[in-house]
């Protein structure tokens, strides 16, 4: 049995946004440090899939100090992210409610900004539904972090108190850092990953969230009228999750 089950975030919980916002904010991240006219290669440098060195090779022309680019760069993207989720541009997947069926602790690792993170949990109203939920901080050390590394996955582990989850994501990435921590993935094949063959080899594949309910040893509330997960009550919205 699974004693928990922990989500990657964007194109698993939540639709993914299109570049040309992340595109924009990286614009923005330049202009408001002085730089007015970049290359856009040393822009699109930092758009996504950003590793240390490229920071370092699109600041450097500019004399820009890289952790300014980055952490300037990260706050543009959460706020357009974060206006996205608002405007109701990016949004949870139809089948976001089986989570509500899980009976066992859950979490979120993504290696988006912990401020988008935080700001997605609060719009869903489903802080009771996650015991932890990490993002990355606004810094370039978050970078040597991120996933395929197993760091913020052992923190999210160490966090809700358990050693065998099950991790589902949509992207390599998740699937190895799943692996690198010794524990077992989902691979979630969306839409956006039809062709996919994902690498390494996740432990399940699975069509979306409903067919985690059907999943061997994930722990499942019994019915319509067993208890649901703990929570605090009265939280606004909560009637609507059906
Ligand atoms: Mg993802």
């Amino acid at each position: 049995m699974y004693d928990s089950v922990i989500f990657d975030h964007d194109g698993v919980l939540t639709t993914l946004v299109d570049l040309s916002p992340l595109r924009d904010a990286t614009w923005d991240a330049f202009a408001e440090l002085g730089v007015s006219d970049p290359d856009p290669s040393h822009v699109e440098q930092v758009v996504i899939h950003v590793s240390p060195e490229d920071v370092r090779a699109a600041a450097d022309p500019y004399d820009l100090d890289p952790e300014t680019l980055f952490r300037v760069r990260d706050e543009r993207q959460s706020a357009a992210q974060r206006r996205a989720i608002a405007d109701g541009q990016k949004v949870p997947y139809d089948d976001f409610d089986a989570l509500r069926r899980i009976d066992a602790p859950m979490g979120i690792v993504s290696s988006n900004q912990q401020a988008t993170i935080d700001f997605v949990v609060d719009h869903l109203d489903a802080t009771d539904l996650f015991g932890t939920a990490y993002g990355r901080e606004p810094s370039m050390t978050s970078l040597h972090r991120k996933k395929p590394e197993p760091y913020y996955l052992e923190r999210a582990m160490a966090d809700l108190g358990v050693e065998s989850p099950l991790f589902v994501g949509d992207s390599d990435s998740d699937i190895a850092a799943a692996e690198a921590a010794g524990v077992d993935s989902a691979f979630i094949r969306r839409g956006h990953r039809a062709d996919h063959t994902p690498t390494p080899d996740p432990t399940h594949e699975i069509a979306g969230l409903d067919d985690l309910l059907e999943l061997d040893g994930v722990p499942v509330d019994g019915g319509a009228d067993a208890p649901g997960p703990a929570v605090d009550g009265g939280r606004e919205g909560r009637g609507q999750t059906r």
